[in-house]
């Protein structure tokens, strides 16, 4: 009987704590074989997993013995909660370990993106000290639209007044009341709003029937031509065929993207090819510090059920998000 099925990259000091404990399996590759991973579920009591592995019904089904879920990150779009629950499966994600990390990465992009960061460097690395070629744009005074305003989105509202940026956001599941709104000045406002006044857009939101494909081309239109779109949230939420076009026509300034419609991407995907867009490899949350965080706390919470315990972070019965903890 294998207790823990880790079937992703997921390495941290908390796991070898675990395998005192516990029967470990770590086999990073294995979410690639879908046939060889149902196959290696019928002996295992929990799984740990990132986004890559498919945890839906006909997971559950090939899962006799588990207990228990680790969800190594926040989104929680690859797995099937309701066959999970019904199942009385306990799933436990880390809900704020990693929204700092993301908020700074947004930042990350943006910033670089406004002051062509990788085209001068890499200029100065081929032995040119171009200065005109690089001009850029400042943020202060510019209006930051947020989608989502969760725990992410609120962070990213904390930044984006720290730049001198007013804030405006789309959630129509939060409250002017909240602390998110309040404590960051920022403006509730409907989606269509959001989207014609912003110059820099950037999504927080989950992914679900509501939010899959919100951004199309009618969405894309409504946004200013020079605007830029940020995506840290998950690719599903953004069509990425219309954005192409509204990108190429210069209906829109430019994307940042660190999540994609298919991750990893096909390496000719047409986006890859436009001057416009800033790419990263879903990396938004990895950092030394997140990473530690948010497999420390999954591996803890995953240690308690199998010993018996309550875990101390359900991802079974989520909620619109409650930001608390450090900003
Ligand atoms: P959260 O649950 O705290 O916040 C999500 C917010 O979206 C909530 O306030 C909710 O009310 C709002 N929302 C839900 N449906 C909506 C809708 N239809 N329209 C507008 N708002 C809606 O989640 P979070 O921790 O802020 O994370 C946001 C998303 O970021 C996650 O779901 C995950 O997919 C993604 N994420 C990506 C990375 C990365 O590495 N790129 C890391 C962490 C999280």
């Amino acid at each position: 009987m294998t207790d823990i099925l880790l079937s992703e990259e997921i390495i941290d000091p908390s796991i070898e704590e675990l395998a005192l404990r516990h029967h470990v399996a770590y086999e990073p590759e294995l979410w690639k074989d879908r046939g060889a991973l149902l196959r290696r579920l019928a002996d295992v009591r929990a799984v740990m997993v990132r986004n890559m592995t498919l945890v839906d019904r006909t997971f559950v089904e090939a899962a006799p013995n588990l207990k228990v879920v680790g969800r190594i990150g926040v989104g929680l779009d690859n797995l099937d909660l309701r066959a999970l629950s019904e199942r009385g499966i306990v799933v436990c994600y880390p809900p704020e370990e990693n929204a700092v990390s993301v908020s700074e990465h947004v930042f990350a992009m943006l910033l670089s993106y406004a002051r062509h960061i990788p085209q001068a460097d890499h200029s100065v690395r081929e032995g040119r000290w171009e200065r005109s070629a690089f001009i850029g744009f400042e943020l202060a005074g510019r209006t930051m639209g947020i989608l989502g305003l969760g725990r992410i989105g609120f962070r990213v509202a904390v930044r984006a007044r720290a730049f001198g940026m007013r804030v405006l956001a789309y959630d129509p599941y939060m409250v002017p009341q909240h602390p998110a709104v309040t404590e960051t000045g920022t403006e509730l406002a409907p989606l269509d709003r959001v989207l014609a006044e912003a110059d820099v857009i950037s999504c927080h939101l989950p992914l679900t029937d509501e939010t899959r494909g919100l951004i199309d081309a009618d969405k894309l239109a409504l946004m200013k031509e020079p605007a830029i779109l940020i995506n840290t949230s998950r690719g599903g939420v953004i069509d990425e065929g219309a954005l192409y076009h509204a990108l190429r026509e210069r209906k829109l300034g430019a994307a940042l993207l660190d999540v994609r419609q298919e991750e990893p991407p096909p390496a000719n995907h047409p986006l890859h090819a436009l001057p416009q867009t800033l790419l990263t490899p879903h990396i938004a949350s990895w950092t030394h510090e997140s990473l530690r965080r948010v497999i420390s706390t999954v591996a803890a919470d995953v240690d308690r059920v199998l010993s018996g315990q309550p875990a101390q972070s359900y991802a079974n019965f989520p909620s619109p998000g409650t930001p608390q903890g450090g900003l």
